[in-house]
C-alpha cells in the first residue's frame, strides 16, 4: 500500500511509520480498494508546517519579483510535461476521467501562468507633487504565512488556485488538501521544489478537523483560503475571523439553469446534460437544477433524458468512460438516498441511477445518472446540495416565478440562463442573486484573470478567489507619503495646524 505523509521544509515529513502515528484510508472509486494511507496531522505537525513557512517568509518575502516570476516560469513548464501523471493521481483517488482531470490541471495552470505575470498585478500607484514637494506612493505588501483548505472534488485545480498567487506575491503557504485525494498535492509540491521553490515557501499537511482548527487557532496564521461545502466554510470562516485572521470561505453550491421558451432546446438540454453529469456532478460548478419556464418543460426533459441515457459510465482511467464513479461508498449512497426520498415527496423520477454497476468493478462507488422532474422546492432535492449525478426540473409559469424561485435558495454561486431573446439575458444577468452568470453558458467558471466565487452561503469573506481579487486577498497595502523639500524650505518653523495640501 502506498503512504502518503506531509511534506514540510521541502521534503516529505516524518519516517515510514508515521509522524502523529494517526493514518487514514484513500479509496479507489472505481474499485473500492483502499490503495493509500494518508498520514493525519495532529497539533504537532501543524506546528512543524507552520513554522518552516514563517522561517521562510523572511526570505522569500525580500526575494525579487524577478526571481519569484523565473520560479514560476519554470513551474510552469513542469507542470504541463507533467500533466498526464497529475491527471492520473486524480482519476485514481477522485474518480473523474481522464480528460476531465486533464481539463482540471489546465484550469489550475491557467492560474499559475496569471501568477507568472504578476509584475504589472503588483505595481503600485504614485502621485507626484501632491502638495508642495510631496509625493504619495500606494504599494502592497505580501500577509506572512498563508494557510489553504481545499475540498476532494478538484485535487490539484483548486491548490492551484491558492498557492501560486499567495507565493508570487511573497507569502509562504502551508495547505491541507483533502485527506481523500491527497497525492495529487504532492506532485504539485515535487514540482515547485524542482522548480526552485525554497523549502519551507510551500509545506503540505494532510488531515481533518483536528489539523483544520490548530490552522485557524495557529498565532502565525495571517490568513486563510477555504474552498469546500458551506457549513464547513462558514465553521472556517468564523473561527480563524474571531482569530483576527483574514480569511476567504467558498462553499457549497446549487446552481440553477433557467430554460425560457424561445431557447433553442437541443442546445439547452446538451449543456444540462453536460453541466449535470461531468464529473459525476461533483463539481461546484454543475448545473443540479433546471428551471422549465411556460411551455418548454416537456420537450426539454424528454431531450435531456434521450441524451442522459446515452453517457457511458466507467472507470476514469478507460478512455471510453465519459463519467466515472462516486469518490466514496458513502457519499455514493447518500446521493443514492436523494433519489429514493424525490419519488415519496413528489418527484417523477424519469431516470433512476441507483442499481447501476460497471461489470468487472461491482465494488466500485457507481451511480447512474438520475433525471427528476416536476421536483418541488420543498423537498430534500431541492434544498440540498446532493453532489452526485440528480439532475431535479422544476417547472415555472413565468419568467417572473423562476427568478422567485432562483433566488429564494440559500446558495448563490452560479446560475444560468438559455435564450435567444437578448433583452431577458440582460434582464437576468442584473436581477439574479449569483456570484457567477451564464448566458447560454452552463458552467460560467471564469478565466484567470477574472476571480471566481459566489454570493450568499456560497462563500463568506471578502475577497474571491484569483484575478485580481487574489491579489488583493494575499496583500496589504501600505501609502507613503514623502516631503523632499529644498534645503532653503527645511527650517520653516513647527507649524500644529492639521497637515493641509497647498
Ligand atoms: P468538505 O467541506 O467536506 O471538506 C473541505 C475541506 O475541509 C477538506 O480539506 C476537509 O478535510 C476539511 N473538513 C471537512 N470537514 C471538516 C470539519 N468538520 N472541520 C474542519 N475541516 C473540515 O468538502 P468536500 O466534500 O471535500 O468537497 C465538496 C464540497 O466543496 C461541495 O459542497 C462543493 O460545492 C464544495 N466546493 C465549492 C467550491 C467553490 O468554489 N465554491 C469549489 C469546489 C467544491
Amino acid at each position: 500500500m502506498k503512504t502518503v505523509t506531509h511534506w514540510i521544509g521541502g521534503k516529505p515529513f516524518g519516517d515510514a511509520a508515521g509522524d502523529s502515528g494517526t493514518w487514514g484510508p484513500v479509496t479507489d472509486p472505481a474499485t473500492g480498494e483502499v490503495t493509500t494511507r494518508v498520514a493525519l496531522a495532529g497539533a504537532d505537525e501543524v506546528d512543524a508546517a507552520v513554522g518552516a513557512a514563517k522561517q521562510a517568509y523572511a526570505t522569500w518575502r525580500t526575494s525579487s519579483l524577478a526571481q519569484r516570476i523565473a520560479i514560476l516560469f519554470r513551474y510552469r513548464e513542469l507542470l504541463n510535461a507533467r500533466r498526464d501523471d497529475l491527471a492520473a493521481l486524480i482519476t485514481a483517488e477522485q474518480g473523474k476521467v481522464h480528460a476531465d482531470a486533464l481539463g482540471e490541471v489546465a484550469r489550475g495552470l491557467e492560474i499559475v501562468e496569471l501568477a507568472c505575470g504578476l509584475g504589472t498585478a503588483l505595481k503600485g500607484d504614485t502621485s507626484t507633487e501632491v502638495s508642495g514637494h510631496i509625493d504619495v506612493a500606494s504599494i502592497r505588501q505580501p500577509l506572512g504565512v498563508i494557510v489553504g483548505i481545499s475540498p476532494f472534488n478538484f485535487p490539484a485545480m483548486i491548490s492551484m488556485w491558492m498557492f501560486p498567487m499567495a507565493i508570487a506575491c511573497g507569502n509562504t503557504f502551508v495547505h491541507k488538501p483533502s485527506s481523500k485525494a491527497p497525492s495529487a498535492s504532492m506532485l504539485l509540491a515535487e514540482l515547485a521544489a524542482e522548480a526552485g521553490v525554497p523549502d519551507g515557501v510551500l509545506n503540505i499537511v494532510h488531515g481533518d478537523e483536528i489539523a483544520v482548527n490548530a490552522l485557524l487557532d495557529h498565532p502565525d496564521v495571517a490568513a486563510v483560503s477555504f474552498v469546500g461545502s458551506t457549513p464547513v466554510a462558514r465553521h472556517v470562516y468564523s473561527r480563524a475571523s474571531a482569530g483576527g485572521k483574514r480569511v476567504q470561505a467558498l462553499g457549497g453550491a446549487k446552481n440553477h439553469m433557467l430554460v425560457l421558451p424561445d431557447a433553442d432546446l437541443d442546445a439547452a438540454a446538451d449543456a444540462a446534460v453536460t453541466a449535470a453529469y461531468g464529473s459525476a456532478g461533483q463539481r461546484c460548478m454543475a448545473v443540479s437544477v433546471v428551471v422549465a419556464v411556460g411551455s418548454t418543460g416537456d420537450a426539454l426533459v424528454s431531450r435531456i433524458a434521450e441524451r442522459a441515457m446515452k453517457v457511458t459510465i466507467g472507470p476514469g482511467n478507460d478512455p471510453a468512460s465519459e463519467m466515472g464513479p462516486l469518490v466514496t461508498k458513502a457519499h455514493r449512497d447518500e446521493v443514492a438516498s436523494y433519489v429514493a426520498r424525490a419519488a415519496v415527496q413528489g418527484a417523477d423520477v424519469v431516470l433512476d441511477g441507483r442499481d447501476f454497476t460497471v461489470e468487472g468493478f461491482e465494488n466500485g462507488h457507481w451511480m447512474g445518472v438520475s433525471l427528476l422532474d416536476n421536483v418541488s422546492t420543498d423537498s430534500d432535492a431541492y434544498r440540498d446540495e446532493i453532489f452526485g449525478p440528480v439532475l431535479c426540473v422544476v417547472r415555472a409559469g413565468t419568467y417572473e416565478e423562476a427568478m422567485r424561485i432562483i433566488n429564494g435558495s440559500p446558495f448563490g454561486n452560479a446560475s444560468s440562463i438559455f435564450t435567444r431573446d437578448g433583452g431577458a439575458a440582460r434582464r437576468f444577468q442584473l436581477e439574479v442573486e449569483t456570484g457567477m452568470v451564464g448566458v447560454n453558458v452552463p458552467m460560467p467558471v471564469p478565466v484567470g484573470y477574472h476571480s471566481f466565487g459566489g454570493w450568499k452561503d456560497s462563500a463568506f469573506g471578502d475577497h474571491r478567489m484569483y484575478g485580481s481579487e487574489a491579489v488583493h486577498f494575499y496583500t496589504r497595502g501600505k501609502v507613503i507619503t514623502s516631503r523632499w523639500p529644498d534645503p532653503a524650505e527645511l527650517a520653516a518653523g513647527p507649524d500644529l495646524g492639521f497637515p493641509v495640501t497647498r
